[in-house]
Protein backbone atom coordinates (compact mmCIF):
# COMPACT_ATOMS: atom_id res chain seq x y z
CA UNK A 1 0.00 0.00 0.00
CA UNK A 2 1.36 3.52 -0.81
CA UNK A 3 2.58 5.28 2.23
CA UNK A 4 0.01 8.15 3.65
CA UNK A 5 1.52 11.44 3.40
CA UNK A 6 1.06 12.60 7.15
CA UNK A 7 0.36 9.78 9.80
CA UNK A 8 -1.15 11.50 12.97
CA UNK A 9 -0.55 9.55 16.12
CA UNK A 10 -2.84 10.98 18.57
CA UNK A 11 -6.62 11.67 17.59
CA UNK A 12 -6.76 14.35 20.52
CA UNK A 13 -6.84 18.38 19.84
CA UNK A 14 -4.30 18.59 18.66
CA UNK A 15 -3.88 16.10 16.27
CA UNK A 16 -7.42 16.66 14.65
CA UNK A 17 -6.14 20.36 14.36
CA UNK A 18 -3.00 19.54 12.37
CA UNK A 19 -5.00 16.65 10.21
CA UNK A 20 -7.85 19.36 9.38
CA UNK A 21 -5.25 22.30 8.48
CA UNK A 22 -3.23 19.73 6.51
CA UNK A 23 -6.00 18.58 4.14
CA UNK A 24 -7.09 21.90 4.25
CA UNK A 25 -4.30 23.20 2.28
CA UNK A 26 -3.91 20.35 -0.03
CA UNK A 27 -2.02 17.25 1.31
CA UNK A 28 -3.98 14.13 0.45
CA UNK A 29 -3.58 10.94 2.39
CA UNK A 30 -3.88 11.98 5.70
CA UNK A 31 -4.55 9.30 8.73
CA UNK A 32 -5.53 9.83 12.44
CA UNK A 33 -4.43 6.87 14.41
CA UNK A 34 -5.71 6.92 18.04
CA UNK A 35 -4.63 4.28 20.38
CA UNK A 36 -8.43 4.07 22.17
CA UNK A 37 -11.76 4.05 21.15
CA UNK A 38 -12.03 7.31 21.88
CA UNK A 39 -12.01 10.56 19.98
CA UNK A 40 -10.94 13.80 21.78
CA UNK A 41 -12.13 12.16 25.17
CA UNK A 42 -9.81 15.40 26.77
CA UNK A 43 -11.99 17.57 24.74
CA UNK A 44 -15.25 16.22 26.08
CA UNK A 45 -14.28 15.76 29.94
CA UNK A 46 -12.74 19.71 29.17
CA UNK A 47 -14.25 22.79 30.87
CA UNK A 48 -16.41 20.86 32.95
CA UNK A 49 -18.12 19.61 29.77
CA UNK A 50 -17.94 22.70 28.24
CA UNK A 51 -14.74 23.15 26.79
CA UNK A 52 -13.00 26.34 26.90
CA UNK A 53 -11.40 26.38 23.53
CA UNK A 54 -9.51 29.31 24.47
CA UNK A 55 -9.30 33.03 25.43
CA UNK A 56 -9.87 35.91 24.33
CA UNK A 57 -6.37 37.58 25.04
CA UNK A 58 -6.06 38.93 21.49
CA UNK A 59 -2.55 40.34 21.93
CA UNK A 60 0.04 37.69 21.19
CA UNK A 61 2.73 39.89 23.59
CA UNK A 62 -0.16 39.14 26.61
CA UNK A 63 -0.98 35.70 25.36
CA UNK A 64 2.29 34.13 25.85
CA UNK A 65 2.73 35.40 29.41
CA UNK A 66 0.08 32.80 30.09
CA UNK A 67 2.61 29.73 29.53
CA UNK A 68 5.14 29.10 32.58
CA UNK A 69 7.09 27.18 29.91
CA UNK A 70 6.87 27.60 26.79
CA UNK A 71 6.08 31.42 26.58
CA UNK A 72 9.06 32.52 24.62
CA UNK A 73 9.19 30.05 21.97
CA UNK A 74 5.26 30.71 21.36
CA UNK A 75 5.14 34.24 20.54
CA UNK A 76 6.49 33.75 16.66
CA UNK A 77 3.51 31.23 16.82
CA UNK A 78 0.97 33.30 18.26
CA UNK A 79 2.34 36.23 15.96
CA UNK A 80 1.21 33.66 13.24
CA UNK A 81 -2.16 32.04 14.79
CA UNK A 82 -3.41 33.00 18.04
CA UNK A 83 -6.30 33.31 19.95
CA UNK A 84 -8.18 35.54 17.63
CA UNK A 85 -7.70 33.31 14.78
CA UNK A 86 -9.13 30.25 16.47
CA UNK A 87 -12.30 32.15 17.14
CA UNK A 88 -12.73 32.66 13.71
CA UNK A 89 -11.66 29.34 12.61
CA UNK A 90 -14.42 27.74 14.60
CA UNK A 91 -16.91 29.78 13.75
CA UNK A 92 -16.29 30.21 10.46
CA UNK A 93 -17.21 26.31 10.76
CA UNK A 94 -20.16 26.93 12.73
CA UNK A 95 -19.56 26.54 15.83
CA UNK A 96 -20.77 29.52 17.63
CA UNK A 97 -18.56 30.97 20.51
CA UNK A 98 -18.80 32.86 23.54
CA UNK A 99 -16.67 35.15 25.56
CA UNK A 100 -17.20 35.11 29.09
CA UNK A 101 -16.76 37.65 31.46
CA UNK A 102 -12.91 36.21 32.49
CA UNK A 103 -11.84 36.06 29.05
CA UNK A 104 -12.26 32.58 28.58
CA UNK A 105 -14.28 31.13 25.37
CA UNK A 106 -17.01 28.76 25.29
CA UNK A 107 -19.02 27.15 22.84
CA UNK A 108 -22.78 29.22 23.19
CA UNK A 109 -24.24 25.90 23.77
CA UNK A 110 -21.82 25.14 26.94
CA UNK A 111 -21.80 21.75 25.04
CA UNK A 112 -17.70 20.24 24.23
CA UNK A 113 -19.73 17.77 21.86
CA UNK A 114 -19.97 20.76 19.80
CA UNK A 115 -16.63 21.20 19.62
CA UNK A 116 -15.83 17.23 18.68
CA UNK A 117 -18.22 17.31 15.98
CA UNK A 118 -17.11 20.30 15.01
CA UNK A 119 -13.54 19.09 14.60
CA UNK A 120 -14.96 15.49 13.47
CA UNK A 121 -16.70 16.36 10.86
CA UNK A 122 -14.35 19.16 9.44
CA UNK A 123 -11.66 15.76 9.11
CA UNK A 124 -13.75 13.24 7.72
CA UNK A 125 -14.94 15.92 4.81
CA UNK A 126 -11.64 16.37 4.43
CA UNK A 127 -11.33 12.51 3.61
CA UNK A 128 -8.89 12.30 6.81
CA UNK A 129 -9.13 8.72 7.19
CA UNK A 130 -9.58 8.01 11.55
CA UNK A 131 -8.13 4.77 12.86
CA UNK A 132 -9.01 3.79 16.31
CA UNK A 133 -7.86 1.40 18.72
CA UNK A 134 -4.24 1.40 17.22
CA UNK A 135 -2.07 2.27 19.91
CA UNK A 136 1.45 2.61 17.95
CA UNK A 137 4.10 0.87 19.63
CA UNK A 138 7.03 1.67 17.00
CA UNK A 139 8.14 3.81 14.90
CA UNK A 140 10.58 3.24 12.51
CA UNK A 141 12.11 5.48 9.50
CA UNK A 142 13.51 3.46 6.29
CA UNK A 143 16.29 4.58 4.36
CA UNK A 144 14.19 6.32 1.86
CA UNK A 145 12.59 8.15 4.56
CA UNK A 146 9.51 6.61 5.02
CA UNK A 147 7.98 5.89 8.16
CA UNK A 148 7.16 2.88 9.63
CA UNK A 149 4.23 2.81 12.33
CA UNK A 150 3.41 -0.06 13.89
CA UNK A 151 0.59 -0.81 16.96
CA UNK A 152 0.68 -4.77 18.16
CA UNK A 153 -1.12 -6.06 15.22
CA UNK A 154 -1.42 -3.48 12.22
CA UNK A 155 1.31 -1.30 10.31
CA UNK A 156 1.06 1.46 8.47
CA UNK A 157 3.39 3.56 6.65
CA UNK A 158 3.60 7.51 5.65
CA UNK A 159 6.20 9.95 4.49
CA UNK A 160 5.30 12.41 7.80
CA UNK A 161 4.39 11.97 10.93
CA UNK A 162 3.60 13.70 13.67
CA UNK A 163 2.98 13.13 16.89
CA UNK A 164 -0.04 14.78 19.04
CA UNK A 165 0.40 12.23 21.83
CA UNK A 166 -0.45 14.67 24.61
CA UNK A 167 0.92 13.70 28.13
CA UNK A 168 0.72 9.70 27.72
CA UNK A 169 3.94 8.02 28.20
CA UNK A 170 4.31 6.23 25.28
CA UNK A 171 4.45 9.72 23.22
CA UNK A 172 7.49 10.07 24.94
CA UNK A 173 8.89 7.19 24.31
CA UNK A 174 8.56 6.86 20.50
CA UNK A 175 10.17 10.48 20.46
CA UNK A 176 13.05 9.49 22.74
CA UNK A 177 13.15 6.46 19.98
CA UNK A 178 13.84 8.81 17.14
CA UNK A 179 16.10 11.19 18.52
CA UNK A 180 14.55 13.55 20.73
CA UNK A 181 15.04 14.39 24.70
CA UNK A 182 11.92 14.28 27.37
CA UNK A 183 11.62 17.00 29.80
CA UNK A 184 10.73 14.86 32.94
CA UNK A 185 6.98 15.14 32.56
CA UNK A 186 5.02 16.28 36.38
CA UNK A 187 2.04 17.57 36.82
CA UNK A 188 0.42 21.09 36.28
CA UNK A 189 -2.29 22.82 37.49
CA UNK A 190 -3.43 20.85 40.86
CA UNK A 191 -4.89 21.90 43.82
CA UNK A 192 -3.74 22.12 47.10
CA UNK A 193 -4.62 19.11 50.05
CA UNK A 194 -4.02 20.56 53.78
CA UNK A 195 -5.10 18.69 57.17
CA UNK A 196 -6.01 22.20 58.56
CA UNK A 197 -8.74 21.26 61.00
CA UNK A 198 -12.17 22.72 60.45
CA UNK A 199 -11.43 24.04 57.22
CA UNK A 200 -13.63 21.76 55.67
CA UNK A 201 -16.82 24.05 57.17
CA UNK A 202 -15.81 26.58 54.73
CA UNK A 203 -15.75 23.99 51.98
CA UNK A 204 -17.45 25.75 48.86
CA UNK A 205 -16.48 29.39 50.24
CA UNK A 206 -15.03 31.16 46.93
CA UNK A 207 -13.54 34.61 47.30
CA UNK A 208 -12.25 36.53 44.91
CA UNK A 209 -8.95 38.50 44.12
CA UNK A 210 -6.58 37.00 46.82
CA UNK A 211 -2.95 36.70 47.15
CA UNK A 212 -1.70 33.69 47.95
CA UNK A 213 2.35 32.67 48.65
CA UNK A 214 4.99 30.02 49.08
CA UNK A 215 8.15 30.68 50.00
CA UNK A 216 10.62 27.63 49.03
CA UNK A 217 14.35 28.32 50.18
CA UNK A 218 15.22 30.98 47.90
CA UNK A 219 12.40 31.38 45.69
CA UNK A 220 9.10 33.01 46.86
CA UNK A 221 5.93 32.32 43.94
CA UNK A 222 3.24 34.68 44.29
CA UNK A 223 -0.15 34.90 42.68
CA UNK A 224 -3.77 36.93 43.08
CA UNK A 225 -6.79 35.55 42.22
CA UNK A 226 -9.99 33.88 43.17
CA UNK A 227 -9.51 31.14 45.40
CA UNK A 228 -12.09 28.19 46.44
CA UNK A 229 -11.92 26.65 49.50
CA UNK A 230 -12.93 22.95 48.59
CA UNK A 231 -13.31 20.25 51.54
CA UNK A 232 -9.83 18.64 50.90
CA UNK A 233 -8.11 22.40 50.80
CA UNK A 234 -7.50 25.05 48.39
CA UNK A 235 -8.60 25.62 44.50
CA UNK A 236 -9.84 27.83 42.43
CA UNK A 237 -7.64 29.80 39.56
CA UNK A 238 -5.64 31.46 42.18
CA UNK A 239 -4.29 28.27 43.43
CA UNK A 240 -4.56 26.69 39.83
CA UNK A 241 -2.19 29.02 38.46
CA UNK A 242 0.67 29.31 41.46
CA UNK A 243 0.69 25.02 40.53
CA UNK A 244 1.40 25.98 37.37
CA UNK A 245 4.23 28.87 38.15
CA UNK A 246 6.06 26.78 40.92
CA UNK A 247 5.20 23.35 38.81
CA UNK A 248 8.72 21.78 38.96
CA UNK A 249 9.49 23.30 42.49
CA UNK A 250 6.62 21.74 44.73
CA UNK A 251 7.43 18.45 42.89
CA UNK A 252 10.94 18.64 44.55
CA UNK A 253 9.06 19.66 48.04
CA UNK A 254 6.79 16.77 47.24
CA UNK A 255 4.30 18.81 47.17
CA UNK A 256 4.45 19.41 51.15
CA UNK A 257 5.00 23.57 51.70
CA UNK A 258 3.18 26.43 53.79
CA UNK A 259 0.50 28.37 51.77
CA UNK A 260 0.45 32.20 52.36
CA UNK A 261 -3.32 33.69 52.15
CA UNK A 262 -3.23 37.17 52.35
CA UNK A 263 -6.85 37.72 52.91
CA UNK A 264 -6.47 41.51 52.88
CA UNK A 265 -4.50 43.50 50.45
CA UNK A 266 -4.29 46.68 53.01
CA UNK A 267 -1.74 47.61 55.02
CA UNK A 268 -1.03 46.79 58.56
CA UNK A 269 -1.83 50.13 59.30
CA UNK A 270 -5.06 51.00 57.56
CA UNK A 271 -6.06 47.20 58.95
CA UNK A 272 -5.21 48.15 62.62
CA UNK A 273 -7.64 51.33 61.74
CA UNK A 274 -10.65 48.99 60.68
CA UNK A 275 -10.23 47.14 63.39
CA UNK A 276 -9.99 50.15 65.93
CA UNK A 277 -13.08 51.52 64.10
CA UNK A 278 -15.44 47.80 64.67
CA UNK A 279 -13.99 48.58 68.45
CA UNK A 280 -15.09 51.73 68.78
CA UNK A 281 -18.53 52.56 66.20
CA UNK A 282 -19.54 48.67 67.02
CA UNK A 283 -18.78 47.94 70.98
CA UNK A 284 -21.22 46.20 71.48
CA UNK A 285 -21.57 43.56 68.66
CA UNK A 286 -20.58 39.88 68.52
CA UNK A 287 -17.52 39.73 66.39
CA UNK A 288 -19.37 37.26 64.53
CA UNK A 289 -21.54 40.23 63.25
CA UNK A 290 -19.43 42.67 61.83
CA UNK A 291 -16.49 41.26 59.95
CA UNK A 292 -13.34 44.07 59.02
CA UNK A 293 -13.54 42.49 55.78
CA UNK A 294 -16.85 42.20 53.80
CA UNK A 295 -15.42 39.88 51.43
CA UNK A 296 -14.47 37.35 54.62
CA UNK A 297 -17.59 34.91 53.99
CA UNK A 298 -19.51 34.57 58.01
CA UNK A 299 -18.45 30.96 57.71
CA UNK A 300 -14.89 32.06 56.61
CA UNK A 301 -14.70 34.76 59.27
CA UNK A 302 -16.05 32.24 61.80
CA UNK A 303 -12.99 29.81 60.55
CA UNK A 304 -10.47 32.19 61.04
CA UNK A 305 -11.77 33.49 64.71
CA UNK A 306 -11.34 30.09 65.90
CA UNK A 307 -8.31 29.77 64.72
CA UNK A 308 -6.71 32.89 66.58
CA UNK A 309 -8.76 31.16 69.78
CA UNK A 310 -11.59 34.10 69.21
CA UNK A 311 -14.72 33.78 71.09
CA UNK A 312 -17.34 34.33 67.90
CA UNK A 313 -19.35 35.59 70.57
CA UNK A 314 -17.15 38.07 72.14
CA UNK A 315 -17.94 42.10 71.77
CA UNK A 316 -15.55 44.16 69.50
CA UNK A 317 -15.00 46.48 72.71
CA UNK A 318 -13.62 43.91 74.87
CA UNK A 319 -11.13 42.47 72.30
CA UNK A 320 -7.62 42.73 74.15
CA UNK A 321 -4.54 44.40 72.08
CA UNK A 322 -2.97 40.83 71.43
CA UNK A 323 -5.80 39.98 70.21
CA UNK A 324 -6.11 42.70 67.64
CA UNK A 325 -2.97 41.90 67.10
CA UNK A 326 -3.39 38.04 66.16
CA UNK A 327 -6.50 39.33 64.43
CA UNK A 328 -4.59 42.09 62.13
CA UNK A 329 -1.68 39.30 61.25
CA UNK A 330 -4.11 36.39 60.26
CA UNK A 331 -5.76 38.74 57.72
CA UNK A 332 -2.21 39.83 56.43
CA UNK A 333 -0.57 36.66 56.92
CA UNK A 334 -2.23 33.32 57.00
CA UNK A 335 -0.18 30.09 56.81
CA UNK A 336 -1.45 26.65 56.00
CA UNK A 337 0.81 23.37 55.74
CA UNK A 338 0.09 22.16 52.51
CA UNK A 339 0.70 17.86 52.66
CA UNK A 340 0.23 17.05 48.94
CA UNK A 341 -1.57 18.08 45.62
CA UNK A 342 -5.10 17.57 45.85
CA UNK A 343 -7.32 15.73 43.68
CA UNK A 344 -7.95 17.54 39.85
CA UNK A 345 -8.98 20.38 39.52
CA UNK A 346 -11.06 21.79 36.49
CA UNK A 347 -7.82 21.06 34.41
CA UNK A 348 -4.42 18.95 34.47
CA UNK A 349 -2.28 18.99 32.33
CA UNK A 350 1.58 18.07 31.78
CA UNK A 351 4.36 20.08 32.32
CA UNK A 352 7.64 19.04 30.49
CA UNK A 353 7.93 16.70 27.47
CA UNK A 354 9.66 16.56 24.45
CA UNK A 355 12.87 19.67 24.27
CA UNK A 356 11.28 22.45 22.45
CA UNK A 357 14.99 23.52 21.50
CA UNK A 358 15.04 20.03 19.50
CA UNK A 359 11.86 21.40 17.52
CA UNK A 360 11.81 24.20 14.62
CA UNK A 361 8.98 26.27 16.34
CA UNK A 362 7.98 27.65 12.54
CA UNK A 363 7.10 24.50 10.96
CA UNK A 364 6.90 22.61 14.42
CA UNK A 365 9.26 19.86 12.72
CA UNK A 366 11.72 17.33 14.49
CA UNK A 367 15.45 19.09 14.27
CA UNK A 368 16.37 15.64 14.87
CA UNK A 369 14.40 13.58 12.15
CA UNK A 370 13.43 15.11 8.88
CA UNK A 371 9.77 14.43 8.52
CA UNK A 372 8.79 13.87 12.36
CA UNK A 373 6.11 17.12 13.91
CA UNK A 374 4.37 17.63 17.29
CA UNK A 375 1.92 19.55 18.13
CA UNK A 376 -0.18 20.14 21.64
CA UNK A 377 1.29 18.70 25.12
CA UNK A 378 3.56 16.16 24.42
CA UNK A 379 5.92 19.06 23.78
CA UNK A 380 7.24 20.81 26.97
CA UNK A 381 4.78 23.83 27.02
CA UNK A 382 1.87 24.25 29.05
CA UNK A 383 -0.34 27.08 30.09
CA UNK A 384 -2.39 28.28 33.19
CA UNK A 385 -6.00 27.90 33.49
CA UNK A 386 -8.38 29.97 31.44
CA UNK A 387 -8.33 27.66 27.68
CA UNK A 388 -4.42 28.68 27.21
CA UNK A 389 -3.71 24.89 26.83
CA UNK A 390 -6.46 24.26 24.25
CA UNK A 391 -4.79 27.48 22.74
CA UNK A 392 -1.09 25.69 22.31
CA UNK A 393 -2.67 22.83 20.53
CA UNK A 394 -4.74 24.60 17.84
CA UNK A 395 -1.69 26.65 17.41
CA UNK A 396 1.54 24.41 17.19
CA UNK A 397 -1.55 21.99 15.31
CA UNK A 398 -1.78 24.82 12.77
CA UNK A 399 1.21 25.37 12.04
CA UNK A 400 2.43 21.78 11.77
CA UNK A 401 -0.86 21.06 9.42
CA UNK A 402 0.34 23.97 7.04
CA UNK A 403 4.12 22.99 7.28
CA UNK A 404 3.28 19.83 5.73
CA UNK A 405 1.17 21.49 3.20
CA UNK A 406 4.15 22.81 1.67
CA UNK A 407 6.32 20.06 1.66
CA UNK A 408 5.93 18.14 -2.04
CA UNK A 409 3.65 15.17 -1.98
C1 LIG B 1 -10.20 17.42 33.26
C2 LIG B 1 -9.47 18.30 32.29
C3 LIG B 1 -10.07 19.48 31.86
C4 LIG B 1 -9.39 20.33 30.99
N1 LIG B 1 -10.01 21.48 30.59
C5 LIG B 1 -9.36 22.31 29.74
C6 LIG B 1 -10.00 23.46 29.23
O1 LIG B 1 -11.19 23.70 29.47
N2 LIG B 1 -9.27 24.31 28.43
C7 LIG B 1 -7.97 24.04 28.09
O2 LIG B 1 -7.35 24.84 27.38
N3 LIG B 1 -7.36 22.93 28.51
C8 LIG B 1 -8.03 22.05 29.30
N4 LIG B 1 -7.41 20.90 29.72
C9 LIG B 1 -6.09 20.58 29.16
C10 LIG B 1 -6.31 20.03 27.73
O3 LIG B 1 -7.31 19.05 27.78
C11 LIG B 1 -5.03 19.44 27.16
O4 LIG B 1 -4.03 20.41 27.19
C12 LIG B 1 -5.27 18.99 25.73
O5 LIG B 1 -6.33 18.06 25.67
C13 LIG B 1 -4.05 18.35 25.11
O6 LIG B 1 -4.39 17.95 23.81
P1 LIG B 1 -3.47 17.00 22.97
O7 LIG B 1 -4.17 16.77 21.69
O8 LIG B 1 -2.09 17.49 22.95
O9 LIG B 1 -3.43 15.65 23.83
P2 LIG B 1 -4.63 14.68 24.26
O10 LIG B 1 -5.90 15.40 24.33
O11 LIG B 1 -4.16 13.99 25.48
O12 LIG B 1 -4.72 13.68 23.06
C14 LIG B 1 -3.71 12.72 22.82
C15 LIG B 1 -4.36 11.55 22.17
O13 LIG B 1 -3.33 10.65 21.78
C16 LIG B 1 -3.71 9.33 22.07
N5 LIG B 1 -2.49 8.56 22.20
C17 LIG B 1 -1.53 8.67 23.15
N6 LIG B 1 -0.53 7.82 22.91
C18 LIG B 1 -0.85 7.16 21.77
C19 LIG B 1 -0.20 6.15 21.01
N7 LIG B 1 0.97 5.65 21.38
N8 LIG B 1 -0.82 5.70 19.90
C20 LIG B 1 -2.02 6.20 19.50
N9 LIG B 1 -2.68 7.15 20.19
C21 LIG B 1 -2.10 7.63 21.31
C22 LIG B 1 -4.50 9.46 23.36
O14 LIG B 1 -5.35 8.35 23.54
C23 LIG B 1 -5.25 10.76 23.11
O15 LIG B 1 -6.49 10.54 22.47
C24 LIG B 1 -8.09 20.01 30.55
C25 LIG B 1 -7.50 18.83 30.97
C26 LIG B 1 -8.18 17.97 31.82
C27 LIG B 1 -7.54 16.68 32.23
Amino acid sequence: MEPFDLAVVGGGAAGFMTAITAAENGVKRIIILEGTSKLMEKVRISGGGRCNVTNATWIPKELVENYPRGGIQLLESFNRFAAGDVYDWFEKKGLKLKIEEDLRVFPVSNSSSDVIDCLRKSALSKNVEILTKFFVKEISKTPDNIFNISSLKKKVTSKNIILSTGGNPSGYKLAQNLGHNIVKPLPSLFTFSTKEPNLDECSGVSIKGIDIEIKLNTKTFQNRGDLLITHWGFSGPAVLKLSSIAARELYNQKYKFNLIIKWSALSYEELKEKVNYLRLNKGKVNLINSRPLPKLTKRLWIFLLNKIGLDKEKKWADLLVDEREKMINILKRDKYIISGKGPFGEEFVTSGGVKINEVNFKSMESLICPGLFFSGEVLDVDGITGGFNFQHCWTSGWIAGMAVSKLNH
